[in-house]
């Protein structure tokens, strides 16, 4: 099955390779697979040619993403080749917004050269934590000091830093988160994305919380530091725009708003997701697969969706929900028959008096007791 783009504004390339495997994450991620990373390159290149007759003739592009893994590890020639490649078949500039993912101590001064060269204006620098014992103690192998050094060195060169913290990582106690984030705030950054920490299952993370190797810190402390780092952060100027995200003014991240709003965006490489507005597809999560694939020029697509009507609306609202902006409450009950509609009102109703929702003017906002209960305020408006 093919998909075709009529329009195309948003561009995602996975890069999978990472040094090592943190114990939390369940991303498309792996480690010692070094000596793939020039076929899977080549494999990359030749997907976005397989797929040019599919996009729009060179279409103009608002943002490009390189997410993994761990794309900063993809080697400095081969990124170039790779750009050579986007610019035959993408039209792009330095107003299009180009982030690439980055992990501390995985970056030389080259490679700043490089990806500033090549038009990336962006970094997404995955911080974390900065408790060294804490990051190996989950095989994350970074030290605060070459998050310091990172910031240091990619502040002269880039003008849009973003870092990445998790919240209710264990053996981080509420003193110390305090004390990251306050030391945050006197970095060189415009952007900080703040997520609480799951645990997905079959991970090494899973099995240790569930053999009570591990103990995680409980909802309720999470709840009150996130209440606090919102108001942390806003005292610096970081405005929350979505749940987990915060920005200075003019900083919010396009590339995730695009998703956030369901724009069309084209994903190329492992595991990468793509939607066209009318369909979501995902390709093989298989290396091997997708590289042979790609070789035999056969699809890599292994999960394909087509939405409903109410699973769209569901989308829009639950995705509307984490943003600050709020539904626009017309948008969605056109599709509601009678009797939904007075419940969805009802609903409404219910979830203003337990303070954890507003509606004002035609539209609904979660209040900041609900951003930390959305998934629950969620599900009671669409039942
Ligand atoms: S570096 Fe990122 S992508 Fe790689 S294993 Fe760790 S969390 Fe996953």
């Amino acid at each position: 099955m093919s998909y075709r783009f009529i329009e195309l504004e948003h561009l995602y390339i996975h890069w999978p390779f990472c040094p090592y495997k943190c114990h939390f994450c369940d991303f498309v991620a792996m480690a010692a697979h070094e000596e793939f990373m020039q076929q899977y390159h080549h494999a990359l290149l030749k997907e976005l040619y397989q797929n040019e007759s599919l996009m729009p003739l060179k279409p103009r592009l608002r943002t490009i993403y390189f997410g993994g893994g761990t794309p900063s590890t993809y080697p400095a020639e081969l990124l170039l080749d790779t750009f050579g490649t986007l610019r035959k078949l993408f039209d792009f500039d330095q107003t299009t917004e180009v982030t690439i993912e980055v992990n501390p101590g995985t970056v030389t001064p080259r490679l700043f050269d490089v990806w500033s060269e090549v038009g990336i204006n962006r970094l997404s620098i995955g911080v974390q934590s900065l408790k060294d014992a804490v990051l190996s103690s989950l095989n994350r192998h970074q030290s605060k000091q070459q998050v310091e050094e990172i910031l240091q060195q990619a502040s002269g060169y880039f003008k849009n830093l973003s870092v990445d913290f998790i919240l209710g990582l264990p053996g981080v106690s509420d003193e110390e988160w305090k004390e990251m984030i306050q030391e945050a705030m006197s970095w060189p950054i415009q952007h900080i994305s703040i997520y609480f920490l799951t645990v997905h299952e079959d991970t090494p993370l899973y099995f240790k919380v569930t053999r009570n190797k591990i103990q995680l810190p409980p909802d309720d402390s999470m709840v009150d530091l996130y209440n606090w780092t919102v108001d942390y952060l806003a005292g610096y100027g970081f405005e929350r725009y979505e749940i987990s995200n915060f920005a200075k003014k003019g900083f919010r991240s396009l590339h995730n708003a695009a998703y956030w709003n369901r724009k069309s965006y084209r994903g190329f490489g492992l595991g990468a997701c793509s939607f066209n507005g009318i369909d979501r597809f995902q390709n093989t999560k298989n290396l091997g697969k997708y590289i042979q694939n790609i070789e035999n020029c056969q699809s890599v697509v292994d999960m394909a969706e087509t939405l409903t009507e109410s699973q769209i609306m569901l989308e829009k609202l639950m995705l509307g929900l984490r943003q600050t902006d709020g539904v626009l409450v017309k948008e969605y009950i056109t599709t509601l028959s009678l009797d939904k509609h007075t419940k969805f009102f009802e609903n409404i109703a219910l979830l203003e008096s337990a303070q954890l929702l507003s509606y004002r003017d035609g539209n609904i906002q979660l209040t900041p007791k609900g951003y930390v209960l959305e998934n629950e305020v969620t599900l009671k408006l669409f039942s």
